[in-house]
């Protein structure tokens, strides 16, 4: 017998075909040679990075960024072929791993070059990728003198070759290019004082890429929030040169409905009370799905109307107030369309006081993404 899973209705649907539309929006934006690295870190933003990967590449990625050692491997497992960077730091005993399956690294300082000696002899050279950090504050060289140590330190060696050089903005989706301008200019200071040039320079972001001057889309971008149809700031949103479409919806059914008579109340703390009879939905999602409590208060969409989530949403399940009584099974939208009416990822990052980024990656590994 086949184990059937996912018997709950709530789920992630991710409509891929968004993904690879939002990137080939992007390849036409693009100067013809510039390469596109997806940015699929954190499970792809919450979004499935297998999936997201697989859509990328048949949509002309040519390079998958990720952040850490671990899902790097997990990329590899799935994609034996494709150039894998990891953005983060590595620990020296990734080495190996990254020698024999070909994964790139970020590396920022000599000191680590020359203890990667402690490895050798490697199956083949590793990949590297020096990050220069032009005020970011992260990781990165800051000097020219730290630059040249680092440079000569995998000249030094044969089991590196350095593939390319970038660093990353922190203020490139903002209006007030001060400064923004300020790390553009150290960074190619820095990138004046390599003797060679490597293969790839990146220095763009989806900000950067969408909304700043061609000249620094460089041999690649690096293709994050907007390959999923978000904007990173309103700023942008406001002057995207293409459409973007998002990919992800949060979908779940009406499992429960009752009525309600004025002076009753629902939920821990029985914070809501009923002023006049009313129908109550109850939808099985709740903060243990990445829903926390400051929700409460969020519509959702149920008939094509928005509806309120009321009272203290629990660990596994949430109650809203319906505008009419609805059968048990009625698709609920937490995130997406229906009908007329939409809810988006910035209506939830605006009621939880943060970013579009920030919601996807944490509804948690409980919703099932399913894909289409
Ligand atoms: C996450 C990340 C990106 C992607 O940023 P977006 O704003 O999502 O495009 C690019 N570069 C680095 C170094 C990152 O860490």
């Amino acid at each position: 017998m086949c184990i059937q899973t996912n018997y709950r209705p709530t789920k992630a649907v991710i409509d891929l075909q968004a993904i690879a539309s939002n990137i080939s929006s992007l390849r036409k934006h693009l100067q013809p040679d510039v390469q596109i690295i997806a940015v699929v870190k954190a499970n792809a933003y919450g979004h499935g990075d297998i999936e997201v990967a697989k859509a990328a590449i048949r949509a002309g990625a040519t390079m998958l960024a990720v952040a850490t050692p671990d899902e790097a491997v997990h990329m590899r497992t799935n994609f034996p072929d494709i150039d894998i960077l990891i953005l983060g730091a590595t620990p020296l005993n990734f080495i190996p791993y990254a020698s024999k399956e070909n994964i790139t690294l970020t590396v920022f300082s000599a000191d680590w070059i020359n203890h990667a000696n402690a490895y050798s002899p490697l199956p083949q050279s590793v990949k590297v990728h020096i990050k220069i950090d032009s005020g970011m504050g992260r990781i990165g060289v800051t000097t020219k003198e730290e630059l040249q140590a680092l440079y000569e330190a995998i000249a030094a060696t044969s089991q590196f070759i350095l593939d390319g050089i970038f660093t990353h903005f922190a203020t490139a989706d903002e209006e007030d290019t001060l400064y923004f301008d300020n790390q553009v200019y150290l960074f190619k200071e820095l990138l004046g004082a390599l003797p060679t040039k490597p293969r790839l320079v990146h220095v763009a972001n989806t900000a950067t890429a969408l909304v700043k001057d061609t000249s620094l889309q460089y041999d690649a971008v690096r293709f994050g929030i907007s390959m999923y149809g978000l904007t990173p700031s309103s700023y942008v949103g406001e002057i995207l040169p293409f459409p973007i479409q998002p990919a992800f919806s949060l979908q779940t059914e009406l499992v429960h409905v009752k009525k309600l008579e004025a002076g009753q109340s629902v939920g821990y703390g029985a914070l809501f009370t009923a002023n006049e009879d009313v129908y109550i939905g109850t939808i099985p999602i709740g903060y243990a799905d990445g829903m926390i409590r400051k929700l409460s208060g969020q519509e959702v969409l149920v008939g094509g109307e928005r509806a309120k989530i009321i009272g203290r949403i629990c660990m596994d399940q949430s109650m809203i107030l319906l505008p009419k009584a609805y059968n048990v099974g009625e698709p609920v939208v937490l995130i997406g369309k229906q009908g007329q009416q939409e809810i988006t990822m910035d209506d939830w990052a605006n009621k939880l006081e943060t970013i579009n980024y920030e919601v996807p990656c944490v509804i948690t590994a409980r919703v099932p993404r399913v894909y289409k």
